[in-house]
C-alpha cells in the first residue's frame, strides 16, 4: 500500500481514487476489455469492471512514484561521471571528453523524455479514457463531494482483480462442467441414441469420409479416404445405463501391415479426447484429420516440423458454437511438438 500523492503529476482529470471503495456486487461480467473497436458500454455497476479500473489507476500512481524518482536522477547521471567513474560509459569518466558528456546528456533526456511520453500515452489512452469519463460524471453527480475514506489504497487492486477473475473462471468451468454433465445423461439414457448420432453424420456428406457401419453392435468404422487411414471405433458400456458411456478407437491396418507411427499418434489423440462419451464430437475429430496431408499447424503454420512430422495433434477449438442441430465440433491441428 503506498499513500496517494496529495498533487499528482500531470493535469489530473480528477483525484486518483475518487471512485475507489466499490460497492460489492456480484460480477455480471468478464474481465473489463480495452476499449477498442466496437466494445460494449462498461458496466460500472460490476464489481469486477471497478476493480480493474482501480488497477489501472494503482498502476498509474506506481509509475509517477517510479518516474518522481527515476527522471531527475537518470537526467544527471551523465554528470555524476564527472566524480565517479562508474558512471560514465563503458566504466570510464564523461570528465575527459565535454562532447561525449554532452552526447551523454543529450541522451540522458531523450531516454526520459521517452519515459514521459510512454506515462502520458498509458493515461491518455483507450484503456483510461473510459475511466476518467467515469471518475468525471462522478465529480460531476455529486458536485465534486466524494469522500476519500483515508487517503490510501485500502487494497492492492491487481491482487484483487486476479482473484475475481478466478473466481468468475471458476464459474464459468462450473457451468461447464454442468452442462456436458447434462449431455452425458441425456446420450446415456437411451440405447439407441447414438444410432441417430451416426445418421445424422453420414446425412452431412464430409468429403473424403465414409462411414462403414458394422454388423456388431455398438461398433463402426471410419474411413478417411484421402489421408488413406481406417479408424476402429467400438462402444464401450457401464452396467447401470443403457447408453454408451466411452468409444474406444483403434486404427485398423490392412492385414500383414502394422499401423504406422502416424496412424498411432492419431489413435492415441482421439483416445485422450475430452467427451468419451460423445460420438458426435470423436467422429467430428476424427473428420477433422481427413485432409491431414494438407492440415497445417494452428501454432507454426507449417505443415511439417523439424522431425518431419505432420500436425497429429486435434484440440477442440474453444469457442464452439453449443446450439445447432446436429451440433458439430472444430479442431485445430498441432504438431506434437507444438502443443
Ligand atoms: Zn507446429
Amino acid at each position: 500500500m503506498s499513500a496517494v500523492p496529495t498533487t499528482a503529476a500531470p493535469a489530473a482529470p480528477g483525484t486518483l481514487t475518487a471512485i475507489a471503495t466499490p460497492q460489492v456486487n456480484s460480477a455480471t461480467q468478464g474481465a473489463p476489455q480495452a476499449a477498442n473497436g466496437d466494445t460494449p458500454p462498461l458496466d460500472w455497476e460490476s464489481e469486477i469492471q471497478l476493480v480493474s479500473s482501480l488497477a489501472k489507476l494503482q498502476e498509474l500512481e506506481r509509475k509517477i512514484h517510479e518516474l518522481r524518482q527515476l527522471v531527475p536522477g537518470k537526467l544527471l547521471e551523465p554528470l555524476q561521471s564527472l566524480t565517479n567513474p562508474k558512471w560514465g560509459p563503458q566504466g570510464s569518466s564523461f570528465a575527459d571528453s565535454p562532447v561525449q558528456l554532452r552526447e551523454g546528456l543529450e541522451q540522458a533526456a531523450r531516454t526520459q523524455l521517452a519515459n514521459i511520453e510512454n506515462f502520458k500515452s498509458m493515461w491518455q489512452g483507450p484503456e483510461l479514457q473510459p475511466v476518467w469519463a467515469h471518475v468525471e460524471s462522478r465529480l460531476k453527480d455529486s458536485a465534486g463531494q466524494i469522500v476519500q475514506p483515508t487517503g490510501m489504497w485500502e487494497r492492492d487492486y491487481d491482487v484483487l482483480l486476479e482473484e475475481l477473475l478466478k473466481v468468475e473462471r471458476g464459474k464459468d468451468e462450473e457451468l461447464l462442467r454442468e452442462d456436458e454433465e447434462a449431455e452425458r445423461a441425456k446420450a446415456q439414457s437411451s440405447e439407441g441414441e447414438w444410432q441417430g448420432v451416426v445418421e445424422s453424420f453420414i446425412q452431412r456428406n464430409l468429403p473424403g469420409v465414409r462411414v462403414i457401419k458394422e454388423q456388431e453392435t455398438l461398433s463402426l468404422a471410419i474411413a478417411l479416404v484421402k489421408a488413406g487411414v481406417i479408424f476402429h471405433v467400438a462402444g464401450v458400456k457401464e452396467p447401470d445405463a443403457p447408453g454408451v458411456a466411452d468409444w474406444h478407437v483403434s486404427s485398423r491396418a490392412p492385414p500383414g501391415r502394422v499401423p504406422t507411427k502416424l496412424e498411432n499418434s492419431m489413435t492415441e489423440c482421439l483416445n485422450s479426447r475430452p467427451r468419451k462419451w460423445d460420438l458426435a464430437f470423436l467422429l467430428d475429430m476424427i473428420s477433422s484429420y481427413a485432409d491431414l496431408k494438407q492440415t497445417s499447424c494452428v501454432k507454426c503454420n507449417k505443415l511439417t516440423n523439424n522431425s518431419a512430422q505432420l500436425p497429429t495433434i486435434r484440440r477442440a477449438q474453444s469457442t464452439q458454437p453449443s446450439q445447432g442441430e446436429p451440433r458439430t465440433f472444430a479442431f485445430d491441428a498441432l504438431h506434437s511438438s507444438c502443443v
